[in-house]
């Protein structure tokens, strides 16, 4: 039987920490990621789930740290092409432990020994996608009058590229214009 192309944020980004609970104060433990495809949250699937996170054993509960990346599915602003944007979390948090001593809205591990790093996780992939993702820095973009995709070469419209020194002379010729009024 094949695994589900896509598993569940809950299966992959909700560790179970029990055991890391029951060490001494010090003791730190890796939680490698690999993922092909992951949904994140209702609103964020990722792939090429990859890092690392490492917990370690506080007084005040567990320090996570580490560095997840993932490739979110955009399109390019420029040419509207399929991309893979990548993103990027930096985890550096105390969750506390048990959640009943924690400070007001502070990050907790659960009654139930579970870390659930999807909100934090959620939020930087999220934050590291661009306004205006590029399919490549020097994305050429379409072309605005026939739609040909300029990273494929030029098309057969004529350039439209006035000089804009020119523009003030050009109005002055264009008789539908206002001369200017001095
Ligand atoms: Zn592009
Ligand atoms: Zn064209």
């Amino acid at each position: 039987m094949s695994s589900p192309p896509t598993k569940l944020a809950n299966r992959v980004l909700r560790l179970n920490v029990g055991f890391v609970l029951k060490e001494g104060i010090g003791y730190s433990r890796d939680f490698p990621f690999d993922e092909a495809a992951v949904t994140v949250a209702d609103d964020l699937t990722v792939s090429d789930l990859r890092g690392n996170v490492n917990l370690t054993r506080t007084p005040q509960g567990l320090y996570a740290q580490g560095l997840l990346r993932a490739k979110v599915a955009q399109s390019c602003a420029r040419c509207l092409a399929d991309m893979q944007q990548p993103v990027t979390s930096r985890l550096g948090e105390l969750y506390h432990y048990p959640p009943e001593s924690a400070p007001p809205d502070s990050l907790t591990v659960g009654d139930d020994h579970y870390l659930d790093l999807t909100p934090t996780v959620r939020e930087e992939f999220l934050l590291s996608i661009p306004m205006q993702p590029l399919c490549r820095p020097d994305c050429r973009g379409l072309c605005p009058q026939c739609g040909a995709n300029w990273n494929d070469g030029p098309c057969d419209c004529p350039a439209e590229d006035r000089d804009p020194r020119w523009s003030g002379l050009l109005d002055l010729l264009d008789p539908d214009k206002e001369p200017p009024a001095n």
